[in-house]
């Protein structure tokens, strides 16, 4: 049926849980009750990256999101914009304007809308549940042609030429990679998905494979096609119900459409995947822990090298990629290099999703050219910090990022300019912080993470994350002592270089940033036995539960 309009209503779970069946069903009614039903579609959609609007309606084909809707303002969008074709007054979601330097980056492009959506473009757009909508939009086109009129090694140049990076944290070329595991001759390969997103603060991979699973799933495929495999894995996070639905789904609907399975478009190639769920360790985004656990094994990093991509799962050579950067793929292919090279950097071409936390006017999730600065990011998406107070310090890509001070919020974001200052890009998570945030707490709730999410398999991490909480708890009660400092220093050290895998490595940095940083406000709680911002427990504002029981079993 040709429809005149569509409306799409938000259906991820930030949108349900403030009333977006509700709305839905008052869109069904209203639209019935004036005899649209012929000419308006009516469908859920995923998490279009309005946060702040949720639950929202896209009206298409104007593109105009309504939000946040109650069930009361249907009536007025379905009588005039759906039924005497006219913007309805006042609902509108508030606006993201371009300025600044996007502009200028706009402008220098040429093509380029504010918030630049490469790999998002789809998500709050189509119908997820639909393989029909994502092939009407251009959807295995890429896969299709890679299949029918290319060899795997000119696949992986083009990804190569593209200049795509990891996006899981640490930016390690895509190409070069796909080439390792291309290149390691043996019968049996895989390819893996690491969709075990548990980063605090991070949902950019859930936000994608809710809203386009299929886009994921036709990266599999080019990968694996490229590197030779013939089977995959979606390794997908416990708590991501919907998302493993989605692929789930997604899979059976390729399947069926000859897409996935035996002799592809009759290429020959096959391809069989899988979803997994993960059972909410954090350390199995790690890679190899990964492995382990998809091989029924506890979930604990392996030594390296050999490395995954010559002895990965059941000891073959394996492709992980994270979500994101698979969501890189068919617009690449699609695309060509040099068109996605002109996004972004020079070492860094493409876009970047990121979550804007904490502090700011407007939180959510955005994707960005690379190369734009955190001062950007802040003043026009976040439309700058919550009840007019300064920006104090960010902690940039999770719990595993850096801690970074105002001074480096003009640093590019990019992995060249983010390694230049010992900063790190990691998942894209931005908690943004302000005056009245205490750099001492900070490191607490961190080091407080990391010590439970330590596996426990080397001494530096198991150890010196449980005592560097311990030494920090101390500091924010009024009894921290100078040595203190040194013993913090030692084990921030021991973190970084001793430890056998990323976790210990990366608790080992945000703690470094502190002391490297924040040290006058550091040794006011020290010498003075005072918490500049008042958090602290020595201000009398705060109990931490443990100190809160032993105080009570000592009474
Ligand atoms: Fe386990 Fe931590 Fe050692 Fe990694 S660094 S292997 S998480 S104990």
């Amino acid at each position: 049926m040709n429809y005149r309009s569509m409306v799409l209503v938000s259906g991820d779970p930030r949108s349900m849980e403030r009333g977006a069946k509700a709305v839905y069903e008052q869109f069904q009614r209203e639209i019935n009750a004036l005899g649209l039903e012929n000419e308006v579609s009516l469908s859920w959609v995923q998490d279009v990256g309005r946060s702040d609007a949720v639950p929202l309606a896209v009206v298409y084909p104007e593109a105009t999101i309504y939000g946040p809707l109650k069930p009361e303002n249907v009536q007025t969008i379905v009588e005039e914009h759906l039924y005497k074709g006219r913007v309805a007054p006042g609902l509108q979601a508030p606006v993201r304007e371009l300025s600044g330097h996007i502009a200028w980056i706009s402008a220098r492009k040429g093509t380029l809308p504010a918030e630049q959506r490469i790999i998002l473009k789809r998500t709050g757009v189509i119908d997820p549940t639909s393989i029909e909508d994502y092939i009407a939009d251009d959807g295995y086109q890429a896969f299709a042609d890679v299949l029918t009129n290319m060899q795997p090694k000119e696949v992986i140049d083009q990804i190569k030429a593209s200049g795509l990076r990891g996006r899981g944290g640490a930016g390690f070329p895509t190409g070069l990679k796909w080439q390792f595991v291309a290149g390691t001759p043996c019968d049996i390969k895989y390819v893996i998905c690491n969709a075990d997103e548990s980063e605090p603060g991070t949902f950019k991979d859930r936000v994608l494979i809710e809203g386009d699973p299929h886009a994921i799933i036709e990266a599999m495929a080019i990968a694996a096609f490229s590197v030779g495999a013939n089977e995959g894995y979606f390794y997908v996070r416990g708590e991501y119900l919907l998302a493993q639905k989605r692929l789930r789904t997604a899979i059976a609907q390729a399947e069926e459409m000859g897409l996935l399975g035996d002799n592809i478009l009759g290429s020959g190639f096959n391809l069989k995947l899988h979803v997994h769920s993960g059972a909410g360790a954090y350390i199995c985004g790690e890679e190899t822990a990964l492995i382990e656990s998809l091989e029924g094994k506890r979930g604990e990093p392996r030594s390296r090298p050999p490395y995954p991509t010559t002895n990965g799962l059941w000891g073959k050579p394996t492709l992980v990629n994270n979500v994101e950067t698979l969501a890189n793929i068919p617009p690449i292919m699609r695309n060509g290099a040099d068109w996605y090279r002109g996004f972004g950097t020079e070492g860094s071409p493409g876009t970047k999703v990121c979550t804007i936390l904490g502090k700011v006017n407007v939180t959510g999730l955005i994707e960005v050219p690379m190369g734009i600065t955190l001062r950007e990011v802040i003043s026009i998406y976040g439309k700058g910090m919550a009840n007019g107070a300064h920006f104090k310090m960010a902690q940039t890509g999770g719990s595993s990022g850096s801690v970074i001070p105002s001074s480096l919020q003009d640093t590019p974001m990019d992995f060249e300019s983010y390694q230049a200052n010992g900063v790190s890009l990691g998942s894209g998570a931005l908690l943004i912080c302000d005056e009245n945030t205490c750099a001492i707490d900070l490191a607490i709730v961190l080091m407080n993470f990391f010590r439970k999410e330590s596996c426990g398999k080397c001494n530096p991490c198991r150890i010196g994350t449980e005592r560097a909480y311990q030494i920090l708890k101390n500091i924010a009660e009024g009894v921290g002592t100078m040595q203190d400092l040194e013993d913090l220093k030692f084990i921030s050290k021991n973190l970084i270089e001793l430890s056998s895998c990323g976790l210990g490595t990366t608790a080992g940095a945000p703690l470094e940033n502190i002391l490297q940083y924040f040290m006058p406000e550091v040794e006011a709680h020290i010498k003075l036995k005072v918490c500049p911002t008042g958090v602290c427990p020595m201000s009398g504002r705060k109990v931490y539960p443990e100190t809160k029981l032993a105080q009570l079993e000592q009474a």
